[in-house]
C-alpha cells in the first residue's frame, strides 16, 4: 500500500490506509477480507449499495452495445431520462454532466443566460449562503462561499454575496437590479447537514417570484430519495426554476444533470454550453436503470421509514453521552450527530470498528447509508458507534 508520500497521485486527500477489493449490497470488502458496513455510501453516492444486480445488467448490456457517441447526434439513451426525469420533476428540460460541480456551473450559466435574453444582461448575481458547498471548480468554489476553498486560487468568480440562511428580512435587503437568482442546498451536506427551515425556502420561493429571480437548488446530495422524498424540496411544498442534481443519479457512474423550466431553459440554444462525455450511452443506461429502481413502487418510502430509525437510534445516543453529542440533524437518511471530540479521529476510530462515516462541517459525524438498508444494518451501526463512543468516554475519564 502506498502512502500519500509515496503515491503518484496529487496529495489532495488525507486518505486512509484502507482500499477496498469489492462490494456488497451495504458491505465492503477489503483487499485483505475484512468487512465493513458502508454508512457513506461514496458520500451519498452508492444509493443502491454496491453490487445492485439491475444497474449493473444495464450497464453490461451498453458495454457491449456503444458506449460514447457525441452529443451532436441524438442520443436515445439520454432522451429516455430526461423525458423520465422531466415527468417526474418540475423541469421540462435536462442537461446532464459528469459531476454535481458542472451541474451547478449549468445552472448558474443558464440564469446568466435567461436574463441575457431578457435584455437584462446586469442580472449575474447570486446570493448564496454560509455553510453551502456546490463544488471544486473555479465558478464552484466563489458560489459555495468557503474562504478555505477559495484561498490561493487567484481571483475568485464576482458577484455571489454569502448570509447566513433564515433571515428572509436579510435577503430581501440583498436584492438589487443586479440580482439574478438564489441559490441554496435544502439541506447543507458538506457544511454540516445543516437542515434549512420549509418555511425559509418557501420564503426565498415568494421572494423570487415577487422580483422576477429564479431559484437554483443544490440538490446533488439531498436529491434522488436521500431525505426520503425524491427531493428534499418536496417537503417544503415548493418548485426551483434550476435544480443540480448528481450523485445518487448514477449510483456510481459518474452523472449530473441540470434540471429546467421550459421557460428557462430555452434560452441555451446551440452553442451555448457543451460537455463531451456528459450524458453519453454509459452513463444514461445506468442513469435509467437507477431511476427504475429509485422510482419504483415503495423505495422511497422505506428511505423515510428507516431515517425515523436512524434518528431515534442517534437521539438514544445523545442521551446516553450527553458530553459527546451534543445535536441531531438531518433529514431521512442524510443525517448527522454534532459531536465534542473532534470528528475526523471519531470517523478513524469507526473505521477501526468497521464501520465507514463521514465527516462533516461543524464537527457533524455524518451518516449517509445507502439507501437500500435495514433496520438490521441500522442496530448494527449503532452497536459499533455506541462501543465507539463508550471508548471515547472512557479516555475523556482517564
Ligand atoms: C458533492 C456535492 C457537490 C459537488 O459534486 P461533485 O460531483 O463533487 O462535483 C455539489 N453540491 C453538493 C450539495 C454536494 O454535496
Amino acid at each position: 500500500m502506498t502512502d500519500s508520500i509515496n503515491s503518484a497521485l496529487f496529495p489532495t486527500y488525507a486518505r486512509a490506509k484502507i482500499s477496498f477489493e469489492r462490494g456488497q449490497g451495504v458491505r465492503l470488502f477489503s483487499a485483505e477480507g475484512e468487512e465493513y458496513l458502508d454508512f457513506m455510501s461514496g458520500v451519498g453516492v452508492n444509493a443502491l449499495g454496491h453490487g445492485d444486480a439491475h444497474i449493473a445488467e444495464a450497464l453490461h448490456k451498453q458495454v457491449d452495445q456503444l458506449w460514447h457517441v457525441s452529443n451532436v447526434f441524438s442520443i436515445p439513451q439520454a432522451e429516455k431520462l430526461a423525458q423520465r426525469l422531466s415527468e417526474a420533476t418540475f423541469a421540462d428540460s435536462v442537461f446532464f454532466t459528469n459531476s454535481g460541480a458542472e451541474a451547478i456551473e449549468c445552472a448558474l450559466k443558464t440564469a446568466r443566460h435567461y436574463f441575457f435574453d431578457l435584455g437584462q444582461p446586469e442580472r449575474v448575481e447570486v446570493i448564496a449562503f454560509t455553510g453551502a458547498f456546490h463544488g471544486r471548480t473555479l465558478g464552484t468554489i466563489a458560489a459555495g462561499g468557503n474562504p478555505a476553498y477559495i484561498e490561493g486560487f487567484g481571483p475568485s468568480l464576482s458577484g455571489f454575496h454569502h448570509l447566513p440562511p433564515g433571515d428572509i428580512e436579510a435577503v430581501a435587503r440583498l436584492v438589487s437590479d443586479k440580482t439574478a437568482a438564489i441559490l441554496i442546498e435544502p439541506v447543507q451536506g458538506e457544511g454540516g447537514v445543516g437542515v434549512i427551515e420549509e418555511g425559509f425556502l418557501q420564503d426565498l420561493r415568494k421572494l423570487c417570484d415577487t422580483h422576477g429571480l429564479l431559484l437554483i437548488l443544490d440538490e446533488v446530495q439531498t436529491g434522488y430519495g436521500r431525505t426520503g422524498k425524491f427531493f428534499a424540496h418536496e417537503w417544503a411544498g415548493i418548485e426551483p426554476d434550476l435544480m443540480a442534481i448528481a450523485k445518487g443519479i448514477g449510483a456510481g457512474f459518474p452523472l449530473g444533470a441540470c434540471l429546467a423550466t421550459k421557460k428557462v431553459a430555452k434560452s441555451m440554444v446551440a452553442g451555448t454550453h457543451g460537455s463531451t462525455y456528459g450524458g453519453n450511452p454509459l452513463a444514461c443506461a445506468v442513469g435509467n436503470a437507477v431511476l427504475d429502481r429509485v422510482l419504483a413502487p415503495g423505495f422511497i418510502e422505506h428511505v423515510e421509514e428507516m431515517g425515523h430509525v436512524l434518528s431515534w437510534h442517534m437521539h438514544q445516543l445523545m442521551q446516553k453521552y450527553p458530553d459527546l453529542v451534543q445535536d441531531v440533524r438531518g433529514k431521512g437518511l442524510m443525517v448527522g450527530m454534532k459531536i465534542t471530540p473532534p470528528v475526523r479521529d471519531v470517523v478513524k476510530r469507526l473505521q477501526d470498528h468497521k464501520l465507514l462515516a463521514v465527516a462533516a462541517g461543524d464537527n457533524v459525524l455524518r451518516l449517509l447509508p445507502p439507501l437500500i438498508i435495514t433496520r438490521d444494518h441500522i442496530e448494527e451501526a449503532f452497536e459499533k458507534i455506541d462501543a465507539t463512543l463508550a471508548e471515547v468516554a472512557a479516555e475523556d475519564e482517564k
